[in-house]
């Protein structure tokens, strides 16, 4: 059926070269994305066992076929449990590919919106709040210090946590995956004391520490002057206004998709050389 051409004795069809074809886009994209890292030696290293025992099989070592059978199935699985969160992510980023989301109706400026509003409102009471969006990895040190929390993000939940005589409203929302995972979290300092000749309390400056450290975006409502600030790797934006601020979340919580899955090879990669 649909039979192309002959190579000998083989005979091609269309469908072994679209099976040959989607194979190569899997392994190309894969080695693109963990190129450079330590997540790709252990890449070439499952490659070279998957073709050695290919051949194996093909040349009917029956013996060396299932050792090395035996070793490419735990190379597999110690491959998901090593990489789990990257492979994790790799699902969410072809789940949102332009040409899926062509028939998936998502929310994804759902959080945006809903901090937006609520950071509007906390501003407009002045009541002080400190946000940090987990981007990429989670910063679950940081979310043990505080209390866990673990509820859907909402602006009532928020606004309530962050009410002064709340007795969580101290210190940091840990916001990952729409999930407030814990409140009155304690964040590190930023060394910076002030930014254009204004001196930094300490809620702007444990906002602007914490994405020094990690891949996070801390939203921060002032209590003093009730202006909005957002920091993002280690640099402070003050005083934003309602749409800046609702443009700068989504925009950047859309972009956390594709930089998440390098940014974490690369803090693998860290910290295993
Ligand atoms: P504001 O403009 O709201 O006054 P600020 O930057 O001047 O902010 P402070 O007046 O020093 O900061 O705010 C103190 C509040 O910052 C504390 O009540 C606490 O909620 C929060 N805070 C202080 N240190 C930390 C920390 N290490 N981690 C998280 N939150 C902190
Ligand atoms: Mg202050």
């Amino acid at each position: 059926m649909f039979e192309l051409f002959k190579i000998g004795f083989i005979s091609v069809s269309l469908l072994d070269i679209i099976d040959i074809a989607l194979v190569t886009f899997i392994f190309y994209k894969l080695y693109s994305v963990i190129r450079g890292t330590i997540a790709a030696q252990i890449f070439y290293g499952l490659v070279i066992v998957l073709i050695l025992s290919f051949f194996a099989q093909a040349a009917n070592f029956k013996a060396l076929g299932w050792l090395l059978k035996l070793i490419s199935d735990i190379w597999v699985i110690a491959f998901i449990i090593l990489f789990q969160p990257e492979i994790r992510r790799l699902l969410v980023l072809v789940g949102r590919s332009p040409f899926f989301k062509m028939f998936i109706k998502s929310d994804e400026s759902g959080l945006a919106d809903v901090i937006t509003e609520t950071a509007f409102e906390l501003s407009q009471h002045q009541h002080g709040a400190l946000i940090i969006i987990v981007k990429s990895a989670g910063i679950r040190g940081v979310s043990e210090t505080g209390e866990i929390i673990n509820a859907r993000v909402s602006k009532s939940l928020l606004r309530s946590i962050f009410f002064p005589r709340s007795p969580l409203h101290d210190g940091a929302v840990i916001i990952r995956n729409d999930m407030i995972e814990a409140a009155r979290c304690t964040l590190p300092l930023s060394s910076i004391m002030n930014v254009d000749g204004v001196s930094l309390g300490m809620r702007h400056r444990a906002g602007l520490g914490i994405s020094e450290q990690a891949d996070v975006l801390s939203v921060i409502v002032s209590e003093e002057t009730g202006s909005i600030s957002i920091a993002e790797s280690g640099r402070l934006k003050r005083g934003l206004s309602k749409e800046a601020l609702r443009n700068y979340l989504s925009n950047s919580l859309k972009a956390s998709g594709e930089k998440s899955l390098r940014g974490l090879f690369e803090q693998v990669n860290k910290a295993k050389t």
